[in-house]
């Protein structure tokens, strides 16, 4: 058995203290305790391929990690059973996951396991417009289109469905924009701005 001096590494742009021990292993283990990465490894592996692995566990672990705590802070099936029964025909709702993994749409449900995934950055935004998109997610079960009756299925169980589109569509054009505007007018837009005598902040 043999420790190494501790190190720092960066991934995914997360720093951790990197403490491995060499030891009569067959594979190499990794637990993450807040910032600290311990790690045991076979004492024949080479330096450079452990490196590897290293950064590959670290990730998974990080990722898992940040998973826990998103998914831990919000009591989204709640929430999203509370939409369910406002539908003719409630679809079940076993579990509620938020995901990082590069979503490219707001929310999706699967019948089969009776999940709801919800993007990320959902969590950060007005709690009716995380309802509007379990409404809308849960509405697919009844319509897979976009037909008028699935909007009006939509607007049955959640009332902000259409104001819940167009705070989504602006969500998408300032992310989208923002690189691009002059500094001026996004240090104007970073102060807030709102139609006269209403609260800048959507509540
Ligand atoms: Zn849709």
């Amino acid at each position: 058995m043999a420790a190494e001096p501790e190190r720092q590494i960066t991934v995914d742009g997360v720093a951790l203290t990197l403490v491995v021990e060499r030891k009569r292993v067959k594979n190499v283990n990794a637990r993450l305790a807040g910032e600290t990465l311990r790690v045991s490894a076979p004492l024949a592996m080479a330096a450079a391929r452990l490196d590897e692995t290293i950064v590959e566990l670290a990730r998974r672990l990080l990722r898992r990690a940040h998973a826990r705590r998103v998914n831990g802070e919000h009591d989204a099936v709640a929430l999203a059973r509370r939409v369910a029964r406002r539908f003719p025909a409630p679809p079940r709702v076993e579990r509620v996951e938020f995901s990082a993994a590069g979503e490219s749409r707001w929310g999706s449900y699967s019948a089969t396991t009776r999940t709801v995934r919800l993007h990320a950055a959902l969590r950060h935004m007005p709690p009716w417009v995380l309802e509007a998109v379990v409404a809308h997610e849960l509405a697919h079960t009844a319509h897979l289109d976009h037909s008028p009756a699935f909007w009006a299925l939509a607007r049955t169980a959640c009332p902000d469905t259409d104001r819940s589109r167009a705070f989504l569509a602006g969500v998408s054009w300032l992310a989208h924009a923002w690189p691009t505007l002059p500094p001026l007018e996004r240090a104007l837009l970073a102060r807030g701005a709102a139609p006269d005598g209403e609260d800048p902040l959507p509540g």
